[in-house]
């Protein structure tokens, strides 16, 4: 099918049960809007086909995957459709002694974490709820979560997607070897492009070996500038923390971490032998000036940043707001006096990705207040990009902040791949 031959809108939305089965579309408001209809699919060609059958119809198309972080996006400007992928759920090839595998887009995390837990190995992704988000939502809204520090993100990590495209076709990139790179713009493209160009149906992975061992160091301090001052001793030391941040008064009290004051986060990840050491080491070098310290154990370790990553996401939040500035790690204390300053008691929570340079921000207040606070970090850094936020205060802003230079070229892309605005319309970076 091709999107060429003009469809009536109630006739397509009619026709659309041939591909998959309706489901509530109450479940899938986002920014408050209601689709006309919601449809489950479970293969990749009916995927395709539901497309084509949009763009003929003009149509707006969400792909939902959990739903977990349908807050990151402007308000859509059109939606008709909630495309629901979990039903696309297979593990489609798994070669551990490779490293290697392919895995449909609506596979949870939790069950792709199963699987590679079977043979040691693992993707290094930190989720609050892995349980619920899909392997296309992570791919979509591009994942870098505090690990990142230490592995890399997930976008060195993919070698291969398929992605279905608004003219009813399946396109791929890159394949199941490693050192394929013959689709590598395909993928770059698609990670993080929210779904604006096409619909992601598989994503193949390279996978890494599970650590031994895990621990987390916490060093508590009087301030922030000790805090950070410790943080960038750490960063430029021969010691490989996989993680370090520093977290604010409000989120130490939050996760309920038995510490007063700035806390920095630190985790070591490897053959046990060598994380004791690696702890002991960070413990000692960073907690020259830190009033209290302790160390996690594995099991403490993984709950922690699990707690701490539902601090950092792009969940829907009611009276909040939560954004992400991103910033030099030599300028991030500056940047968060500045925050600070700012916000006063708004300031619901600050955490300082020391390994990648990043500020996530929580903001509680009116909407007034909120929006307040979002023209005055809009500009702050070197990008800020609002994660979520309630949708009285998206309207009339770009959640995506200032625009790359690229963003013409970004333009093409959508005029190229999406000519009829199908897929997430309005919702990405210039409400493209
Ligand atoms: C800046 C940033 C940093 C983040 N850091 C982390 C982190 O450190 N750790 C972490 O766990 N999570 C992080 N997340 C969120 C992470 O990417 C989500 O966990 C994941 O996107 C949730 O998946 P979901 O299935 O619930 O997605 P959904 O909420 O269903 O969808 C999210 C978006 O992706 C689109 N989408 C969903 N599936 C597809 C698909 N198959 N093809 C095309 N588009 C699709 C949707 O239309 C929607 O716009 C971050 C997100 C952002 C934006």
């Amino acid at each position: 099918m091709t999107g060429t031959t003009r469809l009536e809108p109630e006739i397509a939305l009619e026709r659309l049960a041939t591909f998959g089965v309706y489901q509530d579309p109450s479940a899938f408001a986002v920014d408050g809007v209601v689709p006309r209809v919601a449809l489950a699919v479970s293969s990749p060609e009916a995927v395709a086909e539901v497309l084509a059958v949009c763009a003929a119809a003009e149509l707006g198309v969400i792909p939902w995957g959990g739903g977990g972080q349908m807050g990151l996006g402007n308000v859509p400007e059109r939606y008709d459709v909630a495309l629901d992928l979990r039903g696309l759920s297979r593990i489609v090839q798994y070669e551990p002694a490779d490293l290697t595998i392919a895995v449909q887009a609506g596979r949870t995390l939790a069950d792709l974490e199963e699987a590679l837990a079977a043979n040691g190995q693992m993707l290094p992704i930190d989720a609050a709820e892995p349980e619920r988000i899909t392997v296309g939502g992570l791919v979509a809204t591009g994942l870098g979560c505090p690990r990142r520090f230490g592995h890399g993100s997930l976008r060195d990590l993919i070698i291969g997607i398929t992605v279905a495209l608004p003219d009813g076709t399946l396109a791929k990139g890159g394949g199941i070897v490693v050192k394929n790179v013959s689709g590598y713009d395909m993928m770059r493209l698609h990670f993080g492009a929210l779904g604006a160009l096409g619909v992601i149906v598989q994503a193949n992975f390279k996978v890494l070996p599970a650590p031994e061992a895990q621990r987390s160091v916490l060093l508590a301090f009087a301030d922030a500038a000790a805090a950070a001052e410790a943080a960038l001793t750490l960063r430029g030391s021969q010691l490989a923390p996989t993680a370090l941040v520093v977290l604010a008064p409000p989120v130490v009290r939050q996760l309920d971490l038995g510490m007063t004051g700035w806390v920095l986060a630190a985790r070591c990840e490897g053959p046990e032998a060598a994380v004791i050491r690696q702890a002991d080491r960070l413990r000692e070098s960073g907690g020259i000036a830190a009033r209290e310290a302790d160390v996690l154990d594995r099991e403490q370790t993984i709950a922690f940043w699990r707690a701490l990553q539902s601090l950092l996401d792009a969940r829907p939040q009611r009276d909040r707001l939560r954004l992400r500035i991103g910033e030099r790690p030599s300028r991030l204390s500056e940047l968060a006096g500045h925050v600070v300053t700012e916000l006063g008691s708004a300031l619901a929570g600050l955490v300082l990705d020391y390994g990648s340079g990043l500020a996530y921000v929580t903001v509680s207040g009116t909407v007034d207040a909120l929006r307040l606070a979002w023209d005055k970090l809009a500009e702050v850094g070197q990008h800020a990009v609002l994660l979520a936020a309630p949708a009285a205060v998206k309207v009339g802003t770009d959640v995506f902040g200032r625009h790359p230079d690229g963003i013409a070229v970004m333009r093409r892309l959508k005029e190229t791949f999406d000519p009829d605005r199908v897929l997430n319309r309005g919702r990405f970076i210039a409400h493209l």
